[in-house]
């Protein structure tokens, strides 16, 4: 029987405020007994959003001090979508500041913990989603990914993470942190449903020029369909010396689920992909240092008041940002400058077009799809990497080679090692997310 929506946030907010409380979420809708009775896909079925998602009737904080109490006029496109297809929202969930982060330890409002193990972080930087759907307040969650931020915490937390194809998500009312790599993401407990959630919010929206007019295939239902005949590339440079063997064990565990069900596994080379992590701490903050440019205290959020318009805005920025944005904001800038321009952001560009050239490749060469793991390892402790980004950084590596070149690519869990949750990432080519969606079904179900 489904449950009633009062029921449902009662229910959240009882787990959350008492002292198992995860810290998944920032705001919590209102439970005012009135059930939804809706039609629709989702009808009646409650949903978690991102808190760098707008909504009109919750606040958006981005998990910054700089916005706090900041409520949107509208909705984003994402969030109208769940609504018309009767989808309950019932609440914002915790992140990274502006999804800068891959543990949530960046939030203004203390980190997430993960359900599995609360002395270890959840992922990030859509943390609260993965957390939120891992603890089973819902079944379906809404994240962004913009270096791994949907994938990389939906494997810590042993869960399902979809990031679609370039251009198939709406980004209107997303927040932005780095335009040309950002994508809404779904997370679900089970492959189906993240695949539901997908159909609910993808296709074409005109009010954000880089989201393409094409029809969105019923993806949902290519799961079950099998692998027979699919051929999984797995590219030998996600597989270093360096890698856990444990971690080495749960994919070829999961490799050899995909043979059993007829696929053919080939070993394949994206030489590149060492270019990936410092191409993307290039691109990611150059575009972050342009875009946060609009956080000036003038036109959202917070303001901290000073002698003069440039006191102002240093105040309000000074104070409003943590320091994790404000490195992205000084790489950014200075990655941009006049005379560094070519040496940085114009190298990463060739970086990047190398990086998808090695994709176009594999995938011309007849790959159907490419398996690797979504991260080197489990999940972390708590603290273990604040004082080290490059540490924090090297989280992202398997996971920002799809938001470089554009591919869809969704995490699956595939075991634990000493009791946590792994996940196995199926990158597909570009716009077929249905074929990804079978192969990560295979392995849900181990066959
Ligand atoms: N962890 C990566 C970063 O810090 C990715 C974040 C994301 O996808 N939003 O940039």
């Amino acid at each position: 029987m489904k449950e009633k929506r009062a029921d449902v946030l009662r229910r959240i907010r009882e787990a959350e405020e008492g002292a198992s409380g995860l810290n998944a979420f920032l705001a919590l809708a209102e439970g005012d007994g009135n059930d939804i009775d809706g039609k629709g896909p989702l009808a009646g079925v409650p949903v978690a959003v991102k808190d760098n998602l707008v909504t009109s009737d919750l606040p958006t904080t981005c998990g910054s001090r700089l916005l706090e109490g900041y409520v949107s006029p509208f909705d984003a496109t994402v969030v109208r979508r769940l609504r018309e297809a009767g989808a309950v929202i019932v609440g914002k969930t915790n992140l990274d500041e502006f999804g800068m982060g891959s543990s949530t330890e960046n939030s203004a409002y203390g980190p997430t913990l993960n359900p599995h193990d609360r002395s270890r972080v959840a992922g990030g930087s859509s943390g609260g989603s993965a957390a939120a759907v891992a603890a089973g307040y819902v079944d379906m969650a809404l994240g962004s990914d913009t270096g791994g931020s949907v994938r990389q915490p939906a494997a810590l937390c042993g869960v399902v993470g979809l990031k679609p194809t370039y251009g198939r998500v709406s980004r209107y009312g997303l927040v932005a942190f780095a335009s040309s790599l950002d994508q809404v993401g779904t997370f679900g407990r089970t492959v189906v449903d993240a695949a539901r959630l997908f159909e609910v919010v993808a296709g074409y929206d005109p009010r954000d020029a880089t989201c393409v007019d094409t029809p969105t295939p019923g993806v949902a239902a290519a799961a079950g369909r099998g692998v027979e005949g699919l051929v999984v590339g797995v590219p030998e440079e996600f597989f270093p010396d360096s890698l856990d063997g444990r971690m080495r064990d749960r994919v070829d565990a999961a490799l050899a689920v995909l043979t059993a069900g007829g696929a053919e596994i080939r070993s394949v080379s994206l030489p590149s992909s060492d270019l990936a992590i410092p191409c993307y701490y290039v691109i990611a903050p150059a575009e972050a240092s342009s875009n946060l440019s609009r956080f000036d205290g003038v036109r959202y959020g917070r303001r901290i008041e000073a002698d003069d318009m440039d006191g102002m805005v240093r105040a309000t920025r000074g104070e409003g940002f943590g320091p994790e944005v404000k490195r992205r904001i000084m790489l950014g800038t200075y990655a941009l400058s006049a005379g560094y321009y070519d040496q940085y952001y114009g190298a990463a560009q060739r970086a990047r077009r190398q990086i998808r050239a090695d994709l176009v490749r594999v995938f011309d060469s007849g790959v159907d799809v490419l398996f690797t793991p979504t991260t080197p390892g489990p999940a972390f402790p708590l603290g273990d990497r604040v004082a080290d980004p490059l540490k924090m950084y090297l989280s992202d590596v398997f996971t920002v080679t799809a938001n470089l070149a554009g591919v869809p690519a969704m995490s699956v869990p595939i075991g634990d090692i000493e009791g946590l949750p792994v996940g196995g990432q199926v990158m597909a080519r570009w716009w077929d997310e249905e074929t990804m969606i079978r192969v990560a079904s295979a392995l849900e179900t181990g066959r």
